[in-house]
């Protein structure tokens, strides 16, 4: 197995994604390359349908790509067997989707744990972390103990944020964030974004079709009909 281990954050290389479409395949990613490093936020704008959601299918590992190259803290995705890239999604890749998937019975602070199977001085350990995380987010002062039904919009994505950076991951990818929100929480979440892509050093790509939240961002990208420059 050839792992690459010249880079760090996350490379996409001539990436070509198809899906079945009738007869033909119709090519959602079309030779598409990017380069994030640690630490940086870079926003991918485009319309509905011009492969967005496809690009981080594709940088998360859930999807395989025709062609090209995915490079996740330095491995080369497509070199993993199926297990492997399972536990380098697991290890590496927070990924925040478009829509809230918090477990309706579970408390903010659950939502972090449930991820891992915990015992004794582990539990007590990631319990501490999990509560520092979510206050570095601002769900504090009682508001970990809440359910998501308790909670506003904003901390619903404030938690799943938290939820994605529990597992220390180097490459964080979120799928339009903020399209549930108003435009004020809209742009509170972005920042929050652009705060924890710095402090926790992830390589951040964040799509979205909302242009006005962008000034945060190191690289914008525009994303048309599969291309993007
Ligand atoms: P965006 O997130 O920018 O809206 P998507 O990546 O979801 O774009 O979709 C890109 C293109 O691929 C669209 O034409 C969409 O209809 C198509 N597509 C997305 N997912 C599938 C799929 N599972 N099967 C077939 N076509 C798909
Ligand atoms: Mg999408």
């Amino acid at each position: 197995m050839s792992t690459v281990t010249l880079t760090t954050g996350l490379t996409l290389r001539d990436v070509v994604l198809t899906y079945p479409d009738g007869d033909r395949r119709l090519t959602a990613l079309d030779r598409v390359s990017l380069s994030v490093a640690p630490g940086e936020l870079t926003a991918v704008v485009g319309p509905s349908g011009s492969g967005k959601s496809s690009l981080l299918a594709v940088a998360s590992t859930l999807l395989r790509p025709d062609s090209g190259q995915v490079l996740i803290a330095g491995a080369d995705a497509g070199a993993l067997s199926p297990r492997q890239a399972t536990a380098l999604r697991r290890d590496r890749v927070g990924i925040v989707f478009q829509q809230p998937n918090l477990l309706a019975s579970l408390t903010a602070l659950e939502q972090l744990l449930v991820v891992e199977n915990l015992r004794g001085g582990r539990a007590r350990a990631a319990h501490g972390r999990a509560e520092r995380l979510l206050a570095s987010v601002g769900i504090a002062d009682g508001k970990q103990y809440r359910r998501p039904h308790q909670l506003s919009g904003g901390e619903r994505q404030r938690v799943n944020i938290a939820r994605a950076l529990f597992a220390e991951p180097s490459v964080l990818l979120v799928d339009e964030p903020t399209s549930a929100l108003d435009h004020e929480r809209g742009a509170q979440i972005v920042e929050l974004l652009a705060d924890v892509t710095r402090d926790y050093a992830t390589a951040t790509v964040m799509v979205t079709h909302d242009r006005a939240l962008l000034d945060r961002a190191d690289q914008v990208l525009e994303m048309v009909d599969g291309y993007l420059g």
